[in-house]
């Protein structure tokens, strides 16, 4: 029955579980991971963004503790520190199955934090050995708003309800292509910011009901970009109700257009990390209330109201969905120290 080539079937006997950790750090550093577990395995594991400080990579932890050894899908939104340190831990659980998505631009761009550029050297090397793989490999730059060329469908053995995983990317680099000026602005900001939000890749997560999204540090000039762009099936996602959604650029000011794209839909759960360095103080209090207002329950990875005296060193906000049953729970754990094994 299995006719398409390269797709991953999964019958699931009792339980289908989707779970999405969403870690941030203090003073900054973000992090997603995404496991499918069919009947107590995880059969598939996606990680967007890494951060590690000098004492914790949880991100490797957790991918340890569900004995994850292989990632099928990285992306690594834009290469900014606070979004990347560590990763190369992280590409070491590639293989040359795994979907990899990252900004075209990187790795011509030179403009780098040290700790990023280990990152894109690591990155470039891999690029590199799988160019010359007679697996043909599958490795994609994102450009638009396209389907990540992920094949995992799974069914449900009693009923044979078949829930596929969608996952979509957006991108404002198509405006390389199409329209030069735009993406000569964008470099602009970047030099007058130092910073790669602008570039951010933004992604949808869809199996079965469930509906994600994650905006990594996307900003107003590209939101509006990929506003503009949005295709019929685009739409139909940022209609109706989205179950998770990772809030831009640590709720910042910045990234208020998002409320615009995402003025027709509902949000359930939203989450926020913190970034609390040099004048930088975000969650931004004015936003994060508008999002608090648009969803039913809004997380942040710290306690923001006593910023001075209880500052987390880290916290995860872990989601479980029970696909068959359609439930979600939250769990939102703050650390102020760190662990001891
Ligand atoms: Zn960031």
């Amino acid at each position: 029955m299995e006719t398409i080539e390269g797709l991953n079937k999964y019958i699931v006997r009792d339980k289908l579980i989707l779970k999405i950790f969403t870690i941030g750090y203090e003073p900054m550093g973000e992090s997603i991971i995404i496991l499918i577990i069919v009947d107590g395995v995880v059969k598939f594991s996606a990680v967007i963004d890494c951060f590690k400080t000098t004492e914790i990579n949880k991100t490797l932890d957790i991918l340890q503790e569900y004995n994850v050894e292989k990632v099928n899908f990285i992306c690594i939104t834009h290469p900014d520190v606070d979004h990347c340190k560590g990763f190369e831990k992280i590409l070491e659980k590639a293989n040359n199955k795994t979907v990899i998505l990252y900004p075209v631009y990187m790795i011509n761009d030179l403009n780098y934090d040290k700790d990023a550029k280990i990152v894109i050297d690591k990155l470039s090397e891999f690029v590199m050995k799988r160019k010359n793989d007679p697996d043909k490999p599958i490795l994609k730059s994102c450009v638009g708003s396209c389907l990540a060329p992920i094949n995992f469908i799974f069914e449900n053995e009693k009923n044979g309800y078949k829930y596929p995983l969608i996952i979509n990317t957006y991108s404002p680099v198509s405006e390389i292509i199409e329209r030069p000026n735009a993406y000569n602005y964008l470099i602009e900001e970047f030099k007058r910011t130092n910073s790669h939000n602008n570039f951010s890749i933004m992604l949808s997560l869809t199996l079965g009901d469930f509906k994600s999204l994650f905006c990594g540090d996307i900003q107003n000039d590209s939101i509006d970009i990929v506003k503009r762009d949005l295709n019929m099936n685009d739409m139909d996602f940022f209609i109706n109700t989205i179950d998770f959604f990772k809030i831009p650029h640590h709720c910042s000011w910045g990234s208020k257009n998002m409320l615009n794209l995402l003025s027709n839909c509902f949000i359930a759960n939203s989450v926020t990390t913190i970034y609390n360095r040099g004048k930088s103080k975000l969650p931004n209090k004015e936003m994060l209330k508008k999002y608090i207002k648009k969803s039913e329950k809004t997380y942040c990875t710290s306690n923001i109201e006593n910023e001075k005296e209880n500052i987390y060193k880290y916290g995860i906000v872990e989601l479980t969905a029970n696909i068959f049953e359609r439930t979600i729970r939250i769990e939102d754990k703050k650390y102020d120290e760190v662990e001891v094994m």
